[in-house]
């Protein structure tokens, strides 16, 4: 990531917890940092353990609680994961997902098409939108080479 655009984000960090009342502690700062180099939406577990390795002594707990009070206020996307432990999304531009059925791997990709799928009138009249995001399922490339990809 070029310098600029790490600084604008950790300016971005700082506003949300100002705005927001959030502390902003080293280890915070950190659990961001870690968050936001992730290109593979990683769950508590791998940003744990990518924290661990700056401050031995964080606890699973308080990463997780951290992860949960910045995807509260709007710092990083909870990610609809397939299965398994909550994943986190912290590219907050629009994009869409391609998750693989056997690694569990979710990919980025975009598509300006999908982005402008019309939302329906029956949705429209019910509820408020927020945002679109076109979820496809399948094998990534690896998996799809691989032979023990289910049938
Ligand atoms: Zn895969
Ligand atoms: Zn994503």
């Amino acid at each position: 990531m070029r310098k600029d655009l790490r600084e604008n984000r950790l300016d971005f960090f700082k506003k949300r917890c100002r705005e927001n009342g959030l502390k902003i502690t080293p280890q915070r700062i950190s659990i961001y940092q870690e968050l936001a180099k992730c290109k593979q939406h990683p769950s508590t577990e791998s940003v744990f353990r990518l924290t661990r390795e700056k401050f031995p002594h964080i606890s699973k707990d308080t990463v997780n609680r951290t992860l949960l009070a910045f995807s509260e206020i709007g710092l990083v996307d909870v990610v609809e994961a397939r299965e398994g432990p909550r994943r986190y999304d912290p590219d907050l531009t629009p994009h869409h997902h391609f998750h693989c059925v056997s690694c569990n791997e979710i990919i980025d990709f975009q598509g300006k098409k999908y982005g402008e799928i019309a939302i329906l009138e029956q949705i429209r009249k019910k509820y408020t939108v927020f945002s679109k995001r076109v979820v496809l399922t399948g094998l990534c490339e690896k998996c799809s080479k691989s032979p023990k990809a289910p049938k």
